[in-house]
C-alpha cells in the first residue's frame, strides 16, 4: 500500500514503524516541516503499560527507548513550601530523544522521512492510497474537511513549556503564591541532564504579572526569580525548535469522525487530553500501533480498515477527554483549594481526575511517613521488575540458556508477549500528573 503521512511526531512515527513491521511491503513517506532533532517541548512522561505496549509491538524500538528513559518514583506536592509526599512512579523521556529514536529505526525498516517540507494541500498525493494526518492539535488537513466535524475548546490558563539543566529526581508540583496570585510549576526529569517546567497560572494572574506584554526573556527571568529556591540559580531554557518557548492555551481536539475518504486522522489531529494527565503521546502511540493493525487485519479493504481504527480508538476517547476536562477545570479552580493544608491539598488534587475510594484517602495519609513511603517504594520497584521481566525488558539471551526461539527479536525474553492486535485501551490513567 502507498501511504503518505504528514507530520512526523511521535503518533506520525510510530504508526510508520508498526506498519512497516506488520507489512514490509508498504511503501510509507513521512513528511515533517521541521529539521530532524528539531522539535517543540522537553520530557514526556508514561507508563508500564506504554512499555507493555511497545515491547509487544516491535521490541527494538521499545528497547532504546527505556534506554532513553529515565525513572522518577515519588511525587511531592509543594503548597506555601510545605511538602506533601504522592505515591506514583514513572518514566520521561525526552521529546527530541524519542523522536530522534523512533525517525531512526522507521528509516532502517525501509520508511522514507522528508524533513523540511511543509504541506500546504493534499493535491500533490493524488496516487497515495492512504494519506494519514498526523499534524498535530492544529492540523491544517483536518481543518480544510468538514466531515471530519471537529469541535476545538480552549482552557483559559495560560502555560509555558520549559526546560532546566536542574535535575530533579522526583516529579515535583510546587504552588507559589504571588501578589498577582498563584503561580506553580510541574517539574521532572527528562532525559541527558536536563528537566521538564511547565508553569501554570490563572488568566487574571498572568495578566497581573504582565506576562502578556513582556517580551519572551523577561517573562522567564520573572519565573527564574519566582522559583529560584526550586531552580537553585539554575536558568530556565526557553529555546527549542531554535525558538523561544511561547504561552499557551490548551486546545481541546474533538473529532465525530476520524477518516474521510482515504484521508485518516492520528494522534492530536484526532484528539487532544490535557497534560495534567500526561498522556497525548502515549495515545498518539497507541492510535499508530491501532491504525496500522487495523490495516493488517483489514489488508483486503481500506474503508472496512478505517472503521474498524476508528472504532477501536474513538468512543474509549470519550471518556479520556473527560478525565482530562475535569483534570484541567481543577487547576482553572485551583485559589478554591489553596486554603487547605499541604497534605488535603494533595488529597483533592488527587482527586481531581474523578471520586477516590476512602481508602485511598486513607493511604494518602499514610504516605506522609517516611516508613511508610519506603515500603511502598519497595514494593513498586518488585512490580516493576515483575512488568519488566514479564515483556522481556531486562533478561538478554546471554542469560538464558538454550537456543533463541526462531524469529523472535534479539533480546527478547521466551514467552515475552508476542506482537498482538490486543492493545491496550486509550483510557485514561489514574495518577496524579
Ligand atoms: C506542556 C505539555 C506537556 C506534555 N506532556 C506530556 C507527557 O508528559 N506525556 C504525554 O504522553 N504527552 C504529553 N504531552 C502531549 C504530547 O506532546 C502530544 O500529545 C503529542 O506530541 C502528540 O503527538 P502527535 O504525533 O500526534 O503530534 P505532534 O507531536 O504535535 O507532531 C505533529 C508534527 O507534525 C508536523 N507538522 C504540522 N503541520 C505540518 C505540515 N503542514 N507539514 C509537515 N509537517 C507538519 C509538526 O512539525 C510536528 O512535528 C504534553 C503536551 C504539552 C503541551
Amino acid at each position: 500500500m502507498k501511504i503518505v503521512v504528514i507530520g512526523g511526531g511521535p503518533g506520525a512515527l510510530y504508526f510508520a514503524i508498526s506498519a512497516k513491521v506488520r507489512d514490509a511491503g508498504h511503501d510509507i513517506t513521512v513528511i515533517e516541516r521541521d529539521p530532524p532533532g528539531a522539535t517543540y517541548g522537553w520530557g514526556v512522561v508514561y507508563w508500564d503499560d506504554l512499555l507493555d505496549a511497545l515491547y509487544g509491538n516491535d521490541a527494538e524500538s521499545a528497547r532504546e527507548l527505556r534506554g532513553a528513559s529515565v525513572l522518577w518514583q515519588q511525587q511531592e506536592v509543594r503548597l506555601r513550601g510545605e511538602t506533601a509526599f504522592y505515591p506514583g512512579f514513572g518514566y520521561s523521556v525526552g521529546r527530541a530523544a524519542l523522536l530522534e529514536i523512533l525517525g531512526r529505526r522507521a528509516a532502517n525498516l525501509g520508511v522514507r522521512i522528508r524533513y523540511e517540507e511543509n504541506v500546504d494541500d493534499l493535491s500533490g498525493f493524488r496516487d497515495a492510497d492512504l494519506i494519514v494526518a498526523a499534524d498535530g492539535a492544529g492540523s491544517r488537513f483536518r481543518q480544510q474537511d468538514e466531515h471530519f466535524g471537529t469541535k476545538l475548546t480552549n482552557g483559559s490558563n495560560p502555560y509555558i513549556w520549559l526546560g532546566t539543566d536542574r535535575v530533579f529526581a522526583k516529579f515535583l508540583f510546587d504552588f507559589r503564591e504571588t501578589p498577582a496570585g498563584w503561580v506553580w510549576c510541574h517539574a521532572y526529569p527528562s532525559s541527558s541532564g536536563t528537566s521538564t517546567f511547565i508553569v501554570e497560572c490563572q488568566e487574571r494572574t498572568w495578566n497581573a504579572l504582565g506576562f502578556g506584554a513582556m517580551c519572551r526573556d523577561d517573562s522567564t527571568s520573572v519565573l527564574e526569580e519566582i522559583f529560584s529556591d526550586v531552580l537553585k540559580g539554575r536558568p530556565l531554557i526557553s529555546e527549542s525548535r531554535g525558538q523561544p518557548a511561547r504561552w499557551l492555551r490548551f486546545t481541546e481536539v474533538f473529532n465525530e469522525r476520524w477518516y474521510h475518504d482515504n484521508v485518516v486522522l492520528l494522534g492530536d489531529a484526532a484528539h487532544t487530553t490535557h497534560f495534567t494527565i500526561g498522556s497525548g503521546t502515549r495515545l498518539a502511540i497507541l492510535d499508530g500501533i491501532a491504525l496500522a493493525h487495523s490495516i493488517f487485519e483489514r489488508a483486503d479493504s481500506l474503508p472496512h480498515a478505517l472503521d474498524l481504527y476508528e472504532r477501536r480508538q474513538r468512543k474509549p476517547m470519550y471518556q479520556t477527554q473527560a478525565v482530562a476536562r475535569s483534570s484541567m477545570a481543577w487547576y482553572e479552580h485551583v485559589d478554591l483549594y489553596t486554603d487547605r493544608d499541604e497534605v488535603a491539598f494533595a488529597a483533592a488534587m488527587a482527586a481531581r481526575q474523578g471520586p477516590l475510594p476512602p481508602w485511598c484517602h486513607q493511604l494518602h495519609l499514610l504516605e506522609q511517613l517516611a516508613p511508610v513511603r519506603a515500603a511502598h517504594r519497595c514494593y513498586e520497584t518488585g512490580r516493576r521488575f515483575y512488568l519488566a521481566r514479564r515483556r522481556g525488558e531486562p533478561v538478554r539471551y546471554s542469560s538464558f540458556p538454550g537456543p533463541r526461539p526462531s524469529g523472535a527479536p534479539a533480546g527478547t525474553r521466551p514467552g515475552a508477549r508476542p506482537r498482538t492486535g490486543d492493545l491496550p485501551a486509550p483510557e485514561a490513567r489514574s495518577v496524579a500528573v
